[in-house]
């Protein structure tokens, strides 16, 4: 029985995880949920799961959570703040971890699963931004596996299957809602335009993220880790139907993609299983049905500058891209509460990391540092343009 801990189950990667999970009762079960403040939502998902432990991040909730628990006549234990995940993850509560918190908040349990040498499915790729080098060498002293858990890395892991390296990768990306806009248009939409992408449903950090372009950014700074490729055998192909969801090069001419339709229980499915396929609850893919068109054309880079700012974060290394990662994290969660337009976003990202030029990031601290500094940096910058806090 494999046992698995979802961290951010109350969130969008979360219940598709728990979704797979509850198919294959047999073989694996949810053994820890964690969340960061919705106790009602934990709690909803621990009456249908029944795991051993519930973790709530925001120590306040943890009274409505034991009390939620014990009303529900639930076995789980109770568990509140980061030490304590940590040490549930690291523990014997569970062999594969699902990292799926959001931002660089993931960052202290992904690293406690690379040390703790468990399976774990990354989602969280914020944390593969801020501390890639670190967290790809954690996981390899310990022998934890990193299956992917982003469409595009994960059709780029089932494509390197037999072991030999990727000459080029490119990545796909939708476009977002926003593509084909000019910079002018840009500047006026709203968080809730940006929040509606075309064809994913996902978390609304990750949203913002896909209208600026600046997920793709950090896919390309997520693929250099995983891949151990460098920027310049990265390309970013924008393709509207978001079927195809990576290639990979070959040295002798050939290209391997994974195609599949969009929905993240496909390559939770592959984390889970590999190298075994199990069911995922994903339909099978019928290329007339979804238009007979594949189509692909270049980014803007225009338009969209995150795309850029994270190309030029990567091939500057050191501190850069956890400065990036920081500065573009308050920048959404402003854009999000209405206190910045949508082209501050860029502006914010950009002067932050304009003020920090990047140095060598030999440890976690320095990384944390650089990212502490980024966020207040952003944040005098965000306040200076009239969003107020
Ligand atoms: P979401 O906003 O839907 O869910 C986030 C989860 O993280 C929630 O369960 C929330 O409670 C939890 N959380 C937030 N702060 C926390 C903290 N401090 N401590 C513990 N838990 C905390 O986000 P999502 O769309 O599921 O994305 C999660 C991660 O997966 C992100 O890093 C995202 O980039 C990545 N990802 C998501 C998708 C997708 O399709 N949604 C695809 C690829 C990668
Ligand atoms: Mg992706």
């Amino acid at each position: 029985m494999q046992r698995v801990a979802v961290l951010g189950a109350t969130g969008s990667i979360g219940t598709s995880a728990l979704d797979v999970i509850a198919r294959h009762p047999q073989a694996m079960r949810a053994s820890v949920l964690a969340a960061g403040r919705q106790v009602e939502a934990l709690l909803a998902l621990c009456r249908t799961h029944r795991p051993e432990h519930a973790v709530i991040a925001d120590p306040a909730a943890y009274p409505a959570l034991r009390d939620g628990l014990r009303a529900a006549g639930l076995d789980t234990q109770a568990h509140a703040g980061a030490a304590a995940l940590d040490a549930l993850v690291a523990g014997d509560a569970c062999d594969t971890v699902v990292a799926a918190i959001v931002g660089a908040a993931g960052l202290s349990s992904t690293l406690a699963a690379a040390r703790a040498g468990k399976r774990l499915l990354l989602a969280n790729k914020e944390s593969l931004v801020l501390a890639g080098e670190l967290l790809m060498r954690e996981a390899h002293v310990h022998a934890a596996t990193i299956i992917p858990i982003d469409s595009e890395h994960n059709a780029i892991f089932q494509c390197l299957a037999d072991g030999n390296p990727p000459a080029r990768i490119t990545l796909t990306a939708s476009g977002g809602p926003f593509r084909g806009w000019s910079g002018a248009a840009l500047a006026a939409v709203t968080p809730a335009q940006a929040v509606a992408h075309p064809k994913w449903s996902m978390g609304p950090k990750i949203s913002v993220d896909s209208a600026t372009l600046m997920n793709k950014g950090l896919e390309v700074i997520e693929a250099h880790h995983l891949f151990a490729v460098p920027a310049d055998a990265i390309r970013v192909l924008v393709h509207p139907q978001s079927l195809v969801h990576s290639l990979v090069d070959f040295t002798d001419g050939s290209s391997l993609a994974q195609l599949g339709l969009p929905d993240m229980r496909t390559a939770l499915a592959v984390g889970l299983g590999w190298p075994r396929r199990i069911a995922s609850g994903v339909g099978a893919l019928d290329l007339l049905a979804q238009g007979g068109r594949l189509e692909f054309e270049a980014p803007d880079f225009e338009a969209f500058p995150c795309l850029a700012l994270a190309f030029a974060a990567l091939e500057a290394g050191g501190t850069a891209p956890a400065v990036l990662n920081a500065a573009n994290e308050e920048a959404v969660s402003a854009f999000l509460q209405g206190r910045i337009g949508f082209l501050d976003i860029p502006d914010t990202v950009s002067a932050t990391l304009d003020a920090m030029p990047p140095h060598a990031a030999d440890s976690l601290e320095t990384l944390l540092a650089a990212d502490a500094r980024a966020r207040a940096l952003a944040q005098a910058r965000i306040a200076a343009r009239g969003g107020q806090a």
